[in-house]
């Protein structure tokens, strides 16, 4: 039992050490009290020693930033309140202004908007490359440039990129390599193995995934550069709350196990849709028709992820059949749910792209995205058939 209190303000001391809590406690407090001015000016002089306010650092937010650690390999990762909280920390703190960055052209929608306005307006020049080709990237250099920004598997026509060859452009000249991995994860791939600087990632997507919470994570391999992330992070506020840090962990529990069984679904699906009337063609990075088959193999493994899309033949009218005939496929423009989703980029994601721009990418008024989840594959299997089969009709 806690102390018998005498008053309704002062907070009770929690029976510490009587039980032991199988699930991790949320630490809700915005302040930590300190026994002394001697204790407080430690935990100062020390980070990492004790908890000051919730902003600077909270148990929540430690304990899940450890848990990616462990699957990144890394040492010191910061969680922040979200995937884009992390994009902006990571490159803010490599960037001044009068750098330059060097980013993929297929980035996560937002990382593209970031690098086309609130970058330059910050007095940052910034420019665009096909991460598939990394003499691209060697070409895009420019004496100023100071961070180079890619993600491994592209958005939403899973191009692989070639990490190893960016990787060795930005290791020649001292360019730290940022790379957003949410869409490979680190049971797809773990970029500090492949010469990356920075890892991000979107912890709403597969990491937490239960589409409940959004939060973000970022490492550096250096531990000055990821003091300068930290600051910057906690300065501007890009930290997370206690409660949405519990909520991810309790959803990473599971997170190699729904991984994996997304994967195998998304596998075998992205072969069963393939081999339906009405599809013009399937996009699943180690299938043999990718256009970056080799890549994926090499860099990837067997580890295709749980990520696939697909192009009919028909255009807004065969989609519009195919989203209708499945209704208990949530279709939304997000990833990594445990439940599949679906999503259609030329009306959400990439509709502000010129219908050139798009078709240069190969996003036709066909073209679906799917987010694979845990369910039976039969399931799924029936769900497209009957989608498909409805936008053949159409
Ligand atoms: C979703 C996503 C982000 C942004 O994450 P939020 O948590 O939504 O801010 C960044 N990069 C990629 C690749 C994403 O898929």
């Amino acid at each position: 039992m806690p102390d018998t209190p005498t008053t309704l303000v002062r907070r009770t001391a929690f029976p510490q050490g009587r039980s032991r809590a199988v699930a991790t406690p949320i630490h809700p407090t915005v302040v930590w009290a300190a026994d002394s001015p001697d204790q407080l000016d430690n935990i100062y002089e020390n980070p990492g020693s004790g908890y000051t306010y919730a902003r600077e650092a909270h148990p929540n937010a430690e304990m899940l930033a450890a848990k990616i650690d462990m699957l990144e390999g890394a040492t010191g990762g910061l969680i922040t309140g979200s995937g884009m909280a992390a994009v902006t920390a990571a490159l803010l703190g490599c960037l001044r202004a009068g750098d330059h960055v060097l980013g993929g052209d297929q980035l996560y929608g937002r990382s593209l908007r970031l690098m086309a306005e609130t970058l330059p307006a910050m007095g940052m020049e910034t420019s665009l490359a096909d991460p598939t080709d990394a003499g691209a990237f060697a070409r895009g250099i420019r004496p100023n440039t100071r961070a180079i920004l890619i993600e491994t598997v592209s958005n939403p026509t899973l191009r692989v990129a070639d990490l190893d060859g960016i990787a060795a452009v930005a290791q020649a000249r001292g360019i730290p390599l940022l790379v957003d991995s949410t869409f490979s994860t680190p049971r797809g791939i773990r970029p500090f193995d492949h010469g990356a600087d920075i890892v991000i990632h979107s912890v709403t997507k597969l990491l937490a995934g239960h589409s409940d919470v959004t939060l973000g994570y970022v490492v550096a391999r250096d531990p000055a550069r990821m003091t300068a992330i930290r600051t910057l992070a906690v300065t501007m506020g890009l930290t997370p709350s206690p409660f949405d840090c519990w909520l991810a962990e309790r959803g990473i529990y599971t997170f190699n196990l729904r991984y994996d069984r997304a994967e195998e679904n998304a596998r075998k699906l992205a072969d069963h849709i393939a081999g339906l009337p009405g599809v013009k063609r399937v996009l699943y990075p180690t299938r043999p028709d990718h256009p970056d088959h080799n890549r994926a193999i090499s860099l990837l493994g067997e580890r295709g992820g749980n990520m696939l899309s697909f192009e009919l033949h028909g255009g807004r009218a065969a989609a519009n059949a195919l989203t209708l005939a499945m209704p208990d496929v949530a279709f939304a423009p997000t990833l990594g749910d445990v439940g599949t989703t679906l999503s259609h980029p030329p009306s959400s994601s990439h509709r502000a792209l010129t219908p050139e721009n798009r078709a240069n990418l190969g996003i036709s008024e066909g073209f679906f995205r799917v987010s694979v989840g845990v369910e039976e594959i039969e399931l799924l299997i029936s769900d497209f058939t009957a989608g498909i089969a409805a936008a053949a009709k159409a």
